[in-house]
């Protein structure tokens, strides 16, 4: 190709590229629409939760069978109990964010239903009303805030042999829902583990033996044994149905007539 070609075109696309930004610039300038959009940006850029739409986590299982076993269930189950905090905040900011982009957006539709006046925008310019719009249209779109409205915890479990001569990986993730789900999980876990079911269960017969050893097999009231033909229970200080603990600390060991006098009575300043 001759090189004057090659010149004359580079010449006329680079007029066409000063053309272009000089009209970009002089949309920036007079959109009252692009105005608008700053506006409503600013009142928003307040409003949307910023944080990092996603996390990542590596596993390293230290056998094949650990790999072939692994249990994305209950990883992220204990994961998100250790921080149940963070991620039920988490969720809420998503929750808020969902929110308030919907009302940004019926604000940005708003704005994009108004009628302008581009004919005497563009009267006394070098841009037509058609490359103006055009443009308006671009920078509209790409001056549009984008919080985060969904989140992705992804993780990747992997497995290398001794000798490095196997190496397998996996990956899974979870989005917002999941993590509600899990949530929610966690909460109902802990719930249970503050009924009086599950402090009834903990009740082993290893620690029933160790009250008794610890009380010398006698009632802590009045003293009877089981020599004295009387059979001994281990009683909660606390009653369970109170929210009492099976610890040590909350138990003791009472012959069955103290027992059974005393009942689910807890009085805090006396015996019991
Ligand atoms: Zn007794």
């Amino acid at each position: 190709m001759n090189i004057s070609i090659i010149i004359t075109i580079l010449t006329v696309l680079i007029i066409i590229y000063a053309y272009y930004q000089k009209s970009v610039k002089y949309v920036k300038q007079n959109s009252i629409l692009l105005q608008n959009l700053l506006n409503v940006n600013n009142k928003y850029k307040t409003i949307f939760k910023p944080f990092l739409p996603f996390e990542k986590y590596h596993q390293n299982c230290t056998c094949k069978q650990q790999y072939d076993n692994f249990n994305k269930d209950s990883y992220f189950m204990t994961m998100i109990s250790e921080n149940l905090d963070r991620y039920n905040a988490l969720i809420n900011d998503l929750n808020h964010n969902k929110k308030y982009y919907n009302i940004y957006q019926n604000e940005l539709n708003n704005l994009l239903n108004n009628n302008f006046d581009y004919e005497s925008l563009s009267r006394n310019s070098f841009i037509s009303v058609n490359l103006f719009q055009k443009i308006e249209r671009a920078e509209f779109k790409k001056n549009r805030l984008h919080p985060p409205l969904e989140f992705i915890i992804e993780l990747c479990v992997s497995y290398t042999s001794p000798k490095g001569q196997n190496r397998y990986s996996k990956r899974c993730s979870i989005n917002s829902n999941n993590i509600l789900y899990y949530c929610n999980e966690c909460a109902k876990v802990i719930e249970y583990k503050q009924s009086a079911k599950y402090q009834r269960s903990l009740m082993t017969d290893k620690l029933r033996y160790q009250v008794l050893n610890r009380d010398h097999h006698r009632c802590v009231i009045c003293g009877a044994s089981a020599k004295d033909g009387m059979k001994l229970h281990v009683d909660h200080i606390i009653p369970v149905s109170k929210g009492g603990k099976t610890e040590l600390s909350n138990l003791r060991t009472l012959c069955e007539r103290c027992n059974l006098g005393k009942g689910a009575s807890y009085n805090p300043n006396g015996y019991n």
